[in-house]
């Protein structure tokens, strides 16, 4: 059946270029993907008019192609699809499970940015819409990290489906996307394992099956942080071999001077085994790779 056919993603928030930890997530779901016949499929994550710009997405794109990394269909970008995360944010209105809140930060900060006090805000203020809280308990099978419980998750935080200034929140396009184009596998990194229990807990109120959901550990610098935009991660070069090589590494794919970036990764797809990250969360850049 069409349905047992792997269709997997990766999803990059276009909020910088391309760096060395979203280099290796990329590969982890291409090769996931690929070792098991199936699609990969490029979607880039700018709803967040505010912090993402198209000429990082073209960047990412650029350089997810200088590696070979092609999507198998056409890219789907999240700004041009507002109107259908419009529809389903008044679906879940129609379900009373969302409700219109104007609360600032700072009133927030006082209750550690929980949102305890459902407010009773009035519509016609700028407002934004949020998740009412739930008892509701998640489990998830990851096939890396092992049985993932969450029990809290959802008791006191009151997320953000649409905020205050328009824009629609990660959470609620990254269900409504995997959903409509039908992605039943997840590989991405361990920093994501919170927003698990949000995005599992969305899919049950659409009454949606959701994909197989499997975390791979995050590359850390020195200090232990995710590399990331935020800390001033590194573009990382395109179409550069050596690259490739040390991202393969940190996926237990370690290979013998192969002569293209086309051979390696064929190589790679043979070599791709997700149980060799079993258990790990997160990998510390090894000290000839600190300047990534
Ligand atoms: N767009 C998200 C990010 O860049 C990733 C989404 C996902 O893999 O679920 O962090």
């Amino acid at each position: 059946a069409v349905s047992n056919i792997y269709r997997g993603r990766f999803a990059p928030s276009p909020t910088g270029p391309l760096h060395f930890g979203s280099l290796v997530s990329a590969l982890a779901s291409y090769l996931d993907a690929k070792k098991q016949q199936g699609s990969w499929i490029i979607r880039i994550e700018d709803v967040d008019g505010t912090r993402c710009k198209p000429s990082f997405s073209e960047q990412i794109t650029e350089t997810l192609n200088s590696y070979q990394l092609f999507s198998d269909e056409p890219i789907r970008i999240q700004s041009q699809c507002i109107h259908i995360y419009e529809q389903l944010l008044s679906e879940l209105k129609k379900q009373q499970i969302i409700f219109p809140c104007n609360c600032t930060r700072q009133s927030l900060a006082q209750y550690d940015g929980n949102h305890p006090l459902e407010c009773q805000s009035s519509t016609s203020k700028p407002h934004s819409w949020r998740l009412r809280t739930s008892t509701a308990v998640y489990q998830c099978q990851d096939s890396i990290q092992g049985t993932l419980l969450f029990t809290d998750d959802l008791k006191n935080n009151c997320p953000i489906l649409k905020r205050k200034d328009g824009f629609f929140s990660y959470q609620l396009a990254v269900v409504v996307d995997d959903h409509l184009q039908k992605i039943n596998h997840l590989v991405r990194g361990a920093d994501l394992i919170e927003t698990t229990a949000q995005q599992l807990y969305l899919y049950d109120l659409f009454g949606w099956t959701p994909p197989k959901i499997c975390h791979i550990p995050l590359i850390t610098n020195h200090s232990g942080d995710k590399i990331s935009k935020q800390n001033h991660a590194k573009a990382i070069e395109n179409n550069h071999l050596p690259t490739l090589l040390r991202a393969l590494h940190y996926l237990k794919i370690d290979l013998v001077s192969p002569s293209s970036i086309t051979e390696a990764l064929s190589l790679a797809i043979e070599a791709w085994d997700s149980s060799k990250l079993k258990g790990i969360k997160d990998l510390p850049l090894e000290e000839q790779d600190l300047h990534f």
